[in-house]
């Protein structure tokens, strides 16, 4: 499933940034939580085994913006009890 705005030419726009192309792709997330909110404009959609998600149609800067965001958090510093 694939959701956003859409120019007169077919391009498709990021959701974080707002640039338009032809490469944009779906971020799917869930936590079983209520990430609506985090006040982002997900878009939600199901998956054909029923499983819901949180979605975002961005562009290749942004997923590599996110993927960046993740491997930060993953990497960072925890206590074992938190
Ligand atoms: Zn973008």
């Amino acid at each position: 499933m694939r959701e956003g705005a859409v120019t007169d030419d077919g391009k498709e726009l990021c959701q974080r940034c707002g640039a338009s192309g032809y490469d944009r792709r779906t971020l799917w997330m869930a936590c079983l939580y209520e990430m609506d909110e985090l006040g982002l404009p997900f878009v939600h959609a199901q998956a054909g085994d029923g499983r819901r998600f949180y979605t975002l149609l961005v562009c290749k800067q942004c997923r590599g913006s996110w993927m960046g965001a993740i491997k930060q958090w993953f990497r960072s510093q925890t206590r074992p009890d938190e």
